[in-house]
């Protein structure tokens, strides 16, 4: 039992080391020994279960069953041309399935978890997966334990163990215990960390005890099936659609049979018409497409440094109206550096520290003590701001190792966003020291003496006044003040509660974080996008309010609010309020659901980030809940839709850029698609209604489908970026996919396209009266090439295709190549001819034919002009 034993032992039978950790070529030896350590995943399919998992559908069903008795009846070419049309369509749905899933699973990978580990002496990030037994791992708030661990260290930790004991209050944890009993239950155990559990605050250090299925929880859970298939609105919508659209094509269908029978037309031929048109109607392949569609884009994301956690969030990014965004690090680029500081009533340069005067000594040891980055030649890790105050110090020869040693850390209160504050305890000349840093505000709030030279003087009002003088002239220049605090205290008497009163105040520290240079641009894009831009943020308001101003956020004062102001308005009149404001500063984690559900009360589609422990609760209220990847925890991470992997304000918008141009896409497959089928049921319908001779058979209607259906539609799905999107206001949510001219022009190309079928038809009829077969194959080539060139209009509903580029999507046009190809071999090549029932065009049909095929296009072009001219 590990936590019978002293760290000591543990590390020794484990063969590992506290100060190194292991060394690389040991952990890579233990993982090819252990294996990953992950809990076992769901079994993939294979290709051959995905090809038969394509034959499981209703359509298929009945399609086999057309084979089955066009070949009892002896049409043996119909029943083979029906097998080739279903193994095609599986195919084409094998491999759109994988690459949907492919998709995602590269998604899942991005988004696992880190672990911290020492490996060889140094600290490195890893992936959870290659945490080994052995490894020693830091444990900070806001991340999974990675594995099964014996602390070894530990400052005020808590960990969160509701998924094991149900308790619901994070347990408190203590490396220097060791428990005798023997039978502990997991929540006594109080020096262990247990796999997939969560840090809630403070810090530790364990050693990994176990792994992947050898763990807790890979004990209770055999088996753990993170896999939810997760549809978003609009394929949930699609599917319904799909439904009624289903059973509409099947009474059509039927309607058309029953016709026919009274009309006294070929039974067989005519089951076969009516079946053949009911699978062509029915936009079965319209889901795939409309998965791959996602799948692909998901991935064009992930290359713009966005990974989409929450397929929904795709669609729901081309509507957000509201972005609103942390200051540091996401619009600024979290290089901070100390440029000034106040002490003894001045404000200077950071070169002018003194190092023999007292408050310019312990403002300096302050926040070097009470301070948890690491700063060495070869590595900078931790917060930021942290870093920042190491650095001044090492400009002074003071390192923070040294110091340490020194003025050993005894005890420690961490940082958190709420209290805006940090304390430590240190030993210092036979006493403690207990040194506390943190916001301005805030240190005053605990202070009640400073230090004025070489005195400490009462905190009065004078005196706090002058400091926040100094504070607002610091951040009127966009600089993020540190205040610093100290007091002193007897050994024996270190309680937790009393540390952060009475504090003595020092001094204080001016940082410059820069803004990112790439999101002006951003914001504006934003604006004529009609998204607006809000700046959130724990810093100081004029801090705030000085970088809103340099990056176009806010033009005035007036726009920006502070926490304590939100607190003194009732939940109605802040809600009412919310539109007057662009900066929120010196907000805390909780204010930031407030401003969501206030955004969204006037039913705005708001995008929130966020990165710490306490952030969790705001990016789930928000419509989008957008986490930082490289400074965000894995709470904030696990509760997003999206991650970003640089942090970056401009990749967010970015993001709704491409979230627009997915939707778009996928709008333009599906108007594609159903235009089509509506065209083939048009022609069918229309003929059999006049008692003409059929236009079409069966094969022709399938074949047809089958090249329009598959890679028109898809090349369609995967078009290029329209770059006027973000010109456009935000689409509301609500639209329907048909709503605007999108449903009319779906009706009318529909219509055009089945009457220029007929019109093929007709004529062929009248040119060659003898042969029925000749004007069928004339219909057959305008109702696909049609089709194909109408394809290219669809592209994009307002500009022509020489606006937008004729050869800018190569896939539409090797599919529209690839279709009339695939036309002209049928036609042309006499034993493949005679399987379709096709004849051979002379060069005049052709010409006609074509013709014909074009005016689709020619027309939607027309009325894009016409609409423009209006
Ligand atoms: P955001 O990322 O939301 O734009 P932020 O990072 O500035 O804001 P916080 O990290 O919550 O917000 O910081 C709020 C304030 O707390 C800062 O203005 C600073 O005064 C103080 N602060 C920040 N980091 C520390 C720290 N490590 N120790 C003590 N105080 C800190």
């Amino acid at each position: 039992m590990w936590f019978s034993k002293t760290s000591e032992t543990v590390l020794k039978e484990l063969n590992s080391n506290i100060s190194t950790g292991l060394s690389d070529e040991e952990a890579k030896k233990r993982l090819s020994e252990y294996g990953p350590n992950r809990l076992s995943t769901k079994k993939k399919k294979t290709l051959l279960q995905l090809f038969i998992s394509q034959l499981a559908d209703v359509m298929i069903y009945i399609l086999f069953g057309a084979a089955i008795i066009s070949a009892i009846v002896g049409e043996i070419s119909d029943s083979i041309i029906i097998l080739i049309v279903i193994f095609i369509n599986a195919i084409i749905g094998v491999v759109q399935e994988s690459k949907a899933e492919k998709a995602l699973e590269a998604l899942k990978e991005l988004s696992t978890p880190k672990a911290i580990v020492k490996r060889g002496g140094e600290l490195k990030e890893v992936p959870s997966e290659e945490v080994v037994v052995g490894d020693i791992v830091v444990i900070d708030a806001g991340r999974f334990i990675p594995a099964d661990l014996r602390l070894i260290e530990s400052a005020n930790l808590k960990i969160d163990e509701a998924a094991f004991t149900g308790e619901s209050v994070p347990a408190d944890k203590d490396a220097m215990i060791t428990i005798e009993k023997d039978n502990v239950t997991i929540g006594d155990q109080h020096n262990m960390a247990f796999m997939s559990t969560l840090a809630t605050y403070g810090r530790g250090i364990g050693v990994v005890v176990g792994t992947s299925m050898d763990t807790q929880i890979g004990k209770i859970a055999k088996m753990i099936d993170e896999a939810e298939e997760d549809s978003t609105p609009l394929q949930k919508r699609l599917a319904q659609l799909g439904k009624t659209l289903g059973f509409a094509a099947i009474f059509i269908c039927g309607l058309i049979f029953v016709i026919a029978l009274f009309q006294g037309r070929d039974m067989l031929e005519m089951f076969l018409t009516a079946i053949s048109l009911a699978v062509a109607a029915i936009p079965e392949g319209l889901p795939a497409i409309v998965a791959i569609v996602l799948a692909m884009g998901v991935q064009r994301m992930i290359k713009e440094n966005a990974i989409i956690r929450k397929l929904p969030a795709v669609e729901t990014l081309g509507s957000v109206n509201i972005i609103c965004s942390d200051k540091t690090g996401t619009l600024t680029q979290n290089k901070m550096t100390v440029t000034k500081f106040y002490a003894d009533n001045s404000l200077l340069n950071i070169d002018n520290i003194e190092l023999e005067k007292p408050s310019n000594k312990l403002l300096i040891h302050g926040m070097i003590l009470c301070n948890d980055a690491t700063y060495t030649e070869k590595s900078k890790t931790g917060d930021p701001t942290e870093i920042a105050l190491l650095e001044a110090g090492v400009k002074y020869n003071l390192f923070k190792e040294s110091l340490n040693e020194q003025f050993q850390r005894i005890d420690e209160i961490p940082f958190d966003s709420d209290r805006k504050l940090m304390t430590t305890v240190n030993k210092h000349e036979g006493g403690l020291k207990v040194f506390t840093k943190g916001a301005i505000d805030s240190i005053l709030k605990i202070s009640n003496k400073a230090l004025l030279g070489e005195d400490i003087v009462d905190l009065n009002d004078e005196v706090r006044k002058s400091i926040l003088k100094a504070a607002d002239e610091m951040s009127d220049e966009a600089l993020r003040v540190l205040a610093c605090a100290y007091k002193e205290i007897d050994s024996s008497n270190v309680s937790i509660d009393s540390l952060e009163t009475n504090l003595i105040y020092v001094g204080m520290l001016g940082m410059i974080d820069p803004p990112r240079l790439e999101v002006r641009d951003s914001i504006k894009l934003c604006k004529s996008a009609g998204i607006t831009p809000i700046m959130i943020t724990g810093d100081y308001r004029n801090t705030a309010f000085a970088i809103a101003k340099e990056l176009g956020i806010a033009e005035s004062i007036d726009e920006t609010i502070s926490g304590d102001e939100i607190d003194r308005f009732t939940e109605e009149t802040f809600n009412e309020n919310i539109k007057d404001y662009k900066v929120f500063a010196r907000v805390s984690p909780e204010h930031k659901v407030k401003i969501v559900k206030a955004f969204k009360s006037h039913g705005n589609i708001v995008s929130m980030t966020g990165d710490g422990v306490n952030d969790a609760p705001s990016l789930k209220t928000a419509d989008i809940g957008v986490a930082m990847g490289i400074t965000g925890t894995d709470v904030a991470k696990g509760a997003a839709d999206m991650i970003l992997t640089d942090d970056n304000f401009t990749t967010i918008v970015s993001a709704v850029e491409e979230g627009r141009n997915i939707y778009n896409n996928i709008r333009k497959s599906i108007i594609f698609l159903l235009s089509c089928n509506f065209g083939e049921i048009v022609t069918l319908f229309v003929a059999i209604l006049l008692n003409w001779d059929t236009p079409l058979l069966p094969i022709h209607i399938l074949w047809v489908n089958l090249i329009t259906d598959s890679f028109p539609a898809l090349s369609l799905g995967v078009d290029p970026g329209d770059k006027g999107v973000m010109n456009d206001p935000p689409r509301d949510p609500k639209e329907s996919l048909f709503s605007g001219r999108f449903g009319v022009l779906l009706a009318i190309n529909g219509a055009i396209m089945g009457a220029l079928t007929l019109v093929a038809f007709r004529v062929g009829e009248h040119l060659y009266p003898d042969s029925l077969m000749h004007a069928q194959t004339m219909a057959f080539v305008v109702l696909a090439v049609s089709q194909l060139f109408y394809s290219l209009s669809v592209r994009n509903p307002k500009k022509t295709l020489f606006e937008i580029g004729p050869l800018t999507n190569k896939y539409l046009l090797g599919a529209i190549c690839l279709g009339i190809l695939l036309q002209l071999v049928i036609i042309s090549i006499p034993p493949i001819a005679e399987i379709f029932k096709v004849f051979t065009l002379t060069s005049r049909d052709w010409g006609f034919v074509i013709l014909l095929s074009l005016i689709p296009f020619i027309l939607n072009e027309l009325i894009k002009i016409l609409f423009r001219k209006r």
